[in-house]
């Protein structure tokens, strides 16, 4: 089998997000379609990104002249290739060489009439998801946007804070008010600047019993959130905006998160997160992918979470359904949990007419 040809579509959805520390930003996301000499094509989609257009022409003219001519199986190989191309720089775009990685696990799995889960080495079938909300919002609303979600099935839900202790201990004694079983994750996206405030949020987080303080500090900074960590009652967590084996080792080995959250579609792929997973797993510490954006990214990550024995949670993105823009849309069982789809590939059918909708390019 050969690579034939790559294609981009970047769509826009209109949506906007402001969380955290990061300014208000629109969702958007680029398709990446791999197409082969045996008719069998990959597509996977990358995360929310700064410039889509810089990053569609990134894989159109720098990705694209390694991958022609390659065998998808090759994939490792593949990997290598792009990696030293880049200098070692961090994959260049790495948004972009993930999804191509994750592209070519489609197109592997598609032409072994197999989920990707599987041939990583499956482990399981179903997990239980939390809601993962977009937005910043105010107690009253969070109270309600939770009582949604339990309505659709949820027993857990990820809340975005990072205003201020104030505010956000009143946000979250709004969600603890909605349910004393519910199971809530709170989310700071890097938005306090000092360990003295985020060891504060941390005793606010344990006394309304919450599951896990998110990136409460800068991801970068990782000498002041392993502070952190040792001196917090709560599981601290982060590593969505952190890529590649090397990083995490340094992640894993400086004791930085008690669960890390790599991203198939941010972090190298299905290799690479198999790699940072195990490291991970050799020295008891969770490995919970993150997943945000719209359908085809959870699918991917929800393929790698099947695979992984130290997994056990699934983020859902709170996104209206109809911005999935994928035909079947991974909702929770009445039980909270959301099966690991089992058709070849990324198992989950782009729903074209909806892409199509919303293309900018
Ligand atoms: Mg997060």
């Amino acid at each position: 089998m050969k690579i034939t040809d790559i294609q981009t579509t970047v769509v826009k959805v209109p949506v906007s997000i402001k969380i955290g520390a990061m300014p208000r930003f629109a969702a958007t996301g680029t398709f990446v379609t791999i197409r082969t000499d045996e008719g069998i094509d990959g597509t996977a989609l990358t995360h929310f990104s700064f410039s889509d257009i810089a990053l569609a022409t990134y894989v159109e003219s720098a990705l694209k002249p390694v991958l022609l001519g390659q065998d998808p199986f090759l994939v490792e190989a593949i990997s290598k290739t792009i990696y030293n191309y880049t200098n070692r720089i961090m994959f260049g775009i790495p948004q972009a060489t993930s999804v191509v990685e994750v592209a070519l696990w489609d197109i592997i799995g598609k032409s072994l009439h197999k989920p990707i889960h599987k041939l990583l080495g499956g482990h399981k079938e179903k997990v239980p998801a939390y809601a993962s909300f977009l937005f910043w919002m105010l107690p009253m609303q969070l109270a309600n946007t939770t009582k949604v979600a339990m309505d659709q099935g949820f027993k857990a839900v990820k809340i975005r804070i990072g205003k201020s202790l104030k505010e956000d201990e009143e946000c979250i004694k709004a969600v603890r008010g909605v349910s004393p079983d519910l199971r809530i994750m709170v989310d700071a996206n890097s938005a306090y600047d000092n360990v003295k405030d985020a060891l504060k949020l941390a005793d606010i987080c344990s006394k309304y019993d919450v599951e896990w303080l998110e990136e409460p500090l800068p991801s970068d900074n990782i000498d002041s959130l392993s502070e952190l960590r040792s001196r917090s009652c709560v599981p601290i967590v982060g590593g969505e905006n952190d890529f590649g084996v090397y990083r995490f080792r340094e992640i894993l080995e400086k004791k930085v998160y008690d669960i890390i959250q790599p991203d198939v579609t941010r972090s190298g792929g299905y290799i690479a997160v198999r790699k940072i997973g195990g490291m991970a797993e050799s020295i008891g510490v969770k490995c919970v992918p993150h997943i945000f954006g719209f359908g085809l990214i959870a699918a991917a990550n929800l393929q790698m979470i099947g695979a992984l024995s130290n997994c056990e949670w699934m983020e859902s993105p709170f996104f209206p359904r109809e911005f999935y823009l994928t035909k079947q849309l991974m909702t929770p069982d009445r039980e909270g949990f959301v099966e690991i789809p089992q058709e070849p590939g990324l198992g989950i059918e782009l729903d074209w007419k909806a892409v199509n909708k919303y293309k900018i390019r």
